[in-house]
């Protein structure tokens, strides 16, 4: 054989077996190789004989001797990552910062649970913040008593922590309520602003047209006696404070949107100290202005209303942050909004925010996703303003590089089907938690009594050969009711189907819940949650509630309980 291209299959035969719990498979070592030698293809049954030599003696190596192999014979498969991968996971450059004085907020309505949009804004935030040694400023929004509560300022604070997002200060909107009034009277005193008691119909119907209501030309003195009646007399929806904008805009959004507007529920943190709040627009420049911030972050659907914000800024005389959009984070068929995952909940379709097939972080956290994926996830897709409807894999390929080296490995069977095998020259198996990492052993009591997973036993005749993964090879002497085997021996033979295995005795019973698609087309996916029952090694009872875990030749698993899993991904 030529010496060269011998060692061209034994570098991909070492580096698939390493990746793969010490074994590689002649199919996937002489698919890679025909790819970069088309030519080969008419030599097939000479280089397949070759390839089943080199992958037998390679497959035999035990993890450590094929890791070390690599090291002397191929450190080039060592080296770092491509470079690439890092790079796209650092932020473009911020426009117009300069060093030391970024301040980015990070402003959320406390109307909800956090979920991984959230995650996608402040990460940006704090991101930025950290590029110029600036600061990053948590601002709870919350001037809607009417859709806030406490619950859900503890609730952002518990998903920004476990993102593990620092911010250099913490505040609410709701502290400068004062403050917001005084630049609300201030635009009133100088006809920048009026009280308009027209009806909400008639309110919009006039923006549609373009049409001013006679409330626009109210005099000084009697819009001022309005304000103040707005405090005590009106009633919700009787009166509310309009921006003097331009009625002819063809931005809807400067058609005298609205300032201040009376809510009478009372508030998470004030009660019923206050019943006139500023709207969105308004408090939201006057913050983002008193609070120092330099560049104010948000998602593209308030582009229109940049107009509007400098045009409040404007008419105060503050200081104008820039403001910088970025596209909303979406996943096909899953959710990203408090909306709509509200309106799922109050529906019953799911139970609560903890609900795997959900992305709140709570969900992603319960799924097995971790922070830091979330973040690299973010991070890859950019400062952009480009749609981007990311699918969800990319999520888990980050995860699962993650998660990976901090997996214990262990066997579990789906639907367990009984197979009892003579001849086991030995009562137990000592097997590693983890191929390349060292997380300890595990020694398995053997009886000869197994299960499998019925998918594997539907494959066995009498006469079939199968390797009991980490035990060895059996011969299948019975196949009616229950499988019958007998112990062959322990040489590693490639050509075998490797199997996973319980002991009877030991196993333990788990639920695996699988999220999958919430919505299909639109529609809701009324079985978007299977719930399989399977068996696992009583080793899993030595393992912590959100522990990840890989049962080999399923997929990655959270533990959830003492006798639930959640699928992560493959
Ligand atoms: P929702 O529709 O979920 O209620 P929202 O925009 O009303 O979203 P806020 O609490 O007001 O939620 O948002 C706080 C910040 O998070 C805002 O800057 C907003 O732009 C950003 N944000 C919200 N959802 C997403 C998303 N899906 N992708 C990226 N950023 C988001
Ligand atoms: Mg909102």
């Amino acid at each position: 054989m030529d010496e060269k291209l011998s060692q061209e299959i034994r570098k991909i035969a070492l580096q698939n077996a390493s990746e793969h719990n010490g074994q590689t498979r002649e199919k996937i070592v002489l698919a890679r190789i025909l790819g970069s030698h088309p030519d080969l293809r008419n030599k097939i049954k000479n280089l397949s004989r070759d390839v089943s030599e080199i992958i037998n003696v390679v497959n035999k190596l035990s993890i450590e001797e094929q890791r070390s192999k690599i090291e002397q014979e191929f450190p080039d498969l060592l080296k770092a990552k491509p470079k690439q991968e890092i790079e796209k996971t650092i932020l473009p450059p911020l426009e117009e910062a300069k060093n030391g004085m970024v301040v980015t907020r990070f402003p959320p309505e406390p109307n909800g649970y956090p979920h991984i949009g959230h995650a996608k804004a402040a990460i940006i935030d704090e991101e930025y913040a950290k590029m110029y040694g600036g600061k990053m400023i948590l601002r709870f929004d919350d001037t809607n008593p009417a859709n806030e509560r406490m619950e859900y300022y503890a609730a952002i604070k518990v998903g920004l922590d476990w993102l593990g997002i620092k911010y250099d200060k913490i505040k609410n909107t709701s502290d400068d309520l004062e403050l917001i009034y005084d630049k609300g009277l201030h635009m009133i005193k100088s006809g920048q602003a009026y009280v308009c008691t027209c009806k909400a119909e008639t309110v919009s119907e006039n923006r549609k047209e373009k049409k001013p209501c006679k409330c626009r030309s109210i005099d000084q003195k009697q819009t001022v006696d309005r304000w103040e009646k707005m405090f005590e007399k009106y009633k919700p929806g009787e009166a509310i404070v309009r921006f003097r904008g331009n009625m002819n805009s063809e931005n809807t959004v400067m058609r005298d949107p609205v300032l201040f507007r009376i809510i009478d529920s009372s508030h998470a943190l004030l009660g019923n100290k206050y019943r006139v709040w500023p709207g969105y627009d308004f408090a939201t420049a006057i913050e983002d202005s008193v609070d120092g911030i330099t560049h104010a972050l948000r998602t593209k659907e308030y582009e229109l209303r940049n107009e509007l914000y400098y045009a409040i800024l404007d008419a105060l005389q503050m200081r104008k942050p820039k403001v910088l959009e970025f596209s909303r984070l979406e996943f096909e068929g899953m959710p990203v909004s408090k909306r709509v995952l509200k309106q799922l909940i109050d529906e019953g379709k799911i139970p609560d925010y903890e609900d795997p097939r959900i992305p709140t972080l709570e969900g992603l956290k319960r799924r097995g996703i971790l922070p830091d994926a979330i973040r690299k996830f973010v991070l890859s897709l950019g400062f952009t303003k480009a749609d981007t409807t990311a699918p969800f894999d990319v999520l888990e390929s980050f995860n699962r590089k993650m998660v990976d080296s901090k997996s214990i490995r262990l066997n579990m069977v789906k639907e367990p089907v009984k197979l009892i095998v003579s001849k086991i020259p030995f009562d137990s198996v000592t097997i590693s938690n983890h191929p390349t990492v060292d997380m300890g052993k595990r020694k398995v009591v053997i009886d000869g009594n197994f299960y499998i997973s019925k998918k594997d036993a539907n494959e066995l005749k009498v006469g079939s050969q199968i390797r009991l993964m980490n035990l060895g090879n059996v011969s299948i002497t019975k196949s009616s009711v229950d499988l019958e085997g007998e112990f062959i021996d322990d040489n590693v033979k490639s050509e075998l189907p490797k199997i996973q295995w319980v002991p009877q005795k030991s196993a333990q019973k788990i639920s695996i819940i699988i999220p999958g698609i919430l919505f299909i087309n639109d529609n809701f996916n009324e079985n978007s949650l299977e719930i399989t029952e399977g068996y696992t090694e009583d080793y899993y009872s030595n393992l912590k509630v959100g522990d990840e875990i890989q049962f080999i030749r399923f997929g990655y698993c959270r533990k959830d309980s003492a006798t639930q899993v959640i699928f992560t991904h493959k």
